[in-house]
């Protein structure tokens, strides 16, 4: 999201009888989606905004240096929280 306005993509697309649409593949290609990827969904308002999925810490949500503890993903600061605790 990084702060800035939200703008049209020029795409106007239907929802199909099982909610799905389709991304054209201009922006798929713009936002490196390719088939298989996984897509995370926010909502913010009225707006649902698409990610490319990149896994959160379980504590505090980061996106930065996550990495994978025990099937769990944990960020560095949190993983050095645990370390001082010990
Ligand atoms: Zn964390």
């Amino acid at each position: 999201m990084g702060g800035t306005a939200l703008k049209p993509a020029g795409v106007v697309r239907k929802v199909d009888q099982l909610g799905r649409i389709v991304l054209p593949k201009s922006l798929r290609k713009r936002y490196q989606m390719n088939e298989g990827d996984p897509v995370e969904i926010l909502v913010q308002g009225d707006h649902i905004i698409l990610e490319r999925y990149r896994p959160r810490c379980v504590f505090c949500s980061s996106m930065d240096s996550v990495g994978e503890f025990k099937e769990r993903y944990v960020c560095a600061s949190c993983m050095s929280e645990m370390k001082e605790m010990l």
